[in-house]
């Protein structure tokens, strides 16, 4: 697959790869995490209809992380229990929401570029609300009716359960946004609609927002304060996924090393008393318990928090999948600090040789951004060094990208000319494709865990699924086995970016 240029969304998460043009290179192996996933930007968020033909008619699409397209689920779960029934097809609609992603100028452009397709849709239906959501919502609040005069409604990431008020107030003739941020809510009680998906994969959020301050990163604005989900409700949630037929949970959250559930006046349950506190090395190893058939995976980790005990944990339960995404950034210690990771080029290295001595076949990801504000070209080796020393499975790699009101836009100048940031990118993502095509090789003639996912895209011949470390195996169809089991697939050759094999 052929990407022209990159950049991340910031749930790894959080991680989109978006297209320009000034460059071309060969990024198939950056695809495989499926916290983003280009394929699915714009897609509409499908229910089966109720029948009724009075419901009032939901067309919704989402871009960006792996947050959005879940959070697009909670919207059409509160406002299915509003009678609202959705569609693929937004001229039927008569309320149409976009879930937007902020990351990258040209992630904004791509949502008022499809603004602009609706128009038409709204002169033949005057009645019809047009509505946006997500981190462009939070980061131009009230500006955005200005901007766009089509929308008439803008919720941030922490206000849908206000959707069905903020619609009933644009029925009346009013503009409506609240673009409240909150440090306690989770939507941990409602149930999220999964009718888009495989049934076999499905993400489950543990937290929102973040406390860390990237300096690169709008997610502390658009997204607020960290805040974890009551852990028994993750848990409920992952057991009736399961008890439906699905295998493979994602935990989501910007940065899960740093879950904490501290009991307390607000427990709801006997085992939740005051006091208790659940870290994420603890809620692992809960959903890990929820069934040894359930695979657990989770996104993103943080240099600065992942600890031993998560590592042990994930080696105790064979069900907690070895894949670890550890954005490294910069592999320099100076451009670390700059960018307020609040971790040094050491203490990376640290977090690695824990993992490769506590669980010596993780596959490991990272995050890469090239061009951050004065790099010097030594410290741009020091990212170089940092990729031969790790050996990734896979990376999505970046050049940076000013974004407005970030740390980075206030403090430093975006002095690295455009020309550098791309050779500079280029060189990462020759370095990337080496060491992924190590890695896959690595795996040739040894038996791969696989949980098929459903067909090849190539052929219906062929299904395809993930290994333990994520990455994706292909094998002849075997009728002894449908989506949703288990195989064992002998690695015989290997793609750029897949394993190819057979059912033994
Ligand atoms: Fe990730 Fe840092 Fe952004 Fe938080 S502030 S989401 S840790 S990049």
């Amino acid at each position: 697959m052929i990407f022209e240029n990159v950049t991340k969304c910031h749930l790894k998460s959080k991680n989109c790869v978006f297209l320009q043009s000034n460059i071309e290179v060969m990024l198939d192996f950056a695809i495989t995490d499926k916290t983003h996933d280009e394929s699915r930007q714009g897609e509409a968020l499908i229910l089966r209809p109720a029948g009724d033909k009075a419901a009032r008619k939901l067309y919704i699409e989402s871009y960006g992380c792996a947050m959005n397209f879940s959070d697009s689920e909670i919207v059409a779960s509160i406002l299915s229990e509003q009678g609202f029934e959705t569609t693929g097809d937004f001229n039927q609609a008569d309320v149409i929401f976009i879930n937007t992603c902020s990351i990258r100028e040209n992630a904004e452009q791509r949502v008022r570029n499809r603004l602009r397709e609706f128009t038409i849709a709204k002169v033949k239906n005057p009645g019809l609300v047009v509505g946006v959501l997500g981190c462009m919502a939070e980061r131009l609040k009230a500006k955005f009716l200005e901007e766009e005069k089509l929308v008439d409604v803008v919720v941030g990431p922490d206000a849908y359960r206000d959707l069905p008020n903020l619609i009933g107030k644009v029925d009346e003739g009013q503009k409506a946004v609240n673009v409240l941020l909150s440090r306690e809510e989770t939507y941990a009680d409602i149930s999220p609609v999964r009718l888009n998906s495989n049934g076999i994969n499905a993400f489950v959020s543990i937290m929102r927002g973040c406390d860390n301050m990237c300096s690169f990163c709008v997610v502390p604005f658009t997204r607020g304060r960290e805040r974890s989900r009551e852990p028994l409700s993750i848990v409920k949630e992952c057991t009736e996924l399961f008890n439906q037929g699905y295998r493979e949970v994602t935990l989501l959250g910007q940065n899960v090393d740093s879950y904490k559930w501290k009991g307390g006046e607000e427990a709801s349950t006997e085992s939740d008393q005051p006091g208790e506190v659940v870290n994420f090395a603890n809620l692992l190893a809960m959903v890990a318990q929820v069934d040894p058939e359930l695979r657990v995976r989770f996104s993103t980790s943080h240099p600065k928090d992942i600890t031993d005990e998560v590592l042990y944990t994930m080696k105790k339960y064979d069900n907690i999948c070895n894949y670890i995404h550890l954005p490294i950034q910069s592999g320099n210690s100076r451009v670390l600090e700059l960018m307020n990771r609040t971790y040094d080029r050491e203490w990376y290295i640290n977090r690695i040789d824990a993992i490769r001595k506590i669980i010596p076949d993780c596959g490991i990801s990272t995050d890469v951004i090239t061009g951050f504000c004065t790099e010097t070209e030594e410290e741009h080796q020091d990212t170089l060094s940092m990729m031969d020393y790790v050996q990734y499975d896979y990376a999505y790699m970046f050049m940076y990208s000013e974004r407005p009101g970030t740390l980075a836009a206030k403090r430093y100048a975006d002095d690295i000319p455009e020309a550098v940031k791309s050779q500079r990118l280029k060189e990462v993502v020759a370095k990337q494709r080496e060491h992924s095509y190590t890695r896959l090789q690595a795996q040739l003639g040894k038996v791969q865990r696989v949980l098929i996912e459903g067909f090849s895209k190539k052929s219906d011949k062929d299904y395809c699924g993930r290994n333990d470390q994520n990455a994706m195996v292909v094998f002849p169809v075997n009728e002894n086995y449908k989506p949703g089991q288990y195989v064992n697939v002998l690695v015989e050759r290997t793609t750029t970016a897949t394993l190819i094999g057979v059912v033994i």
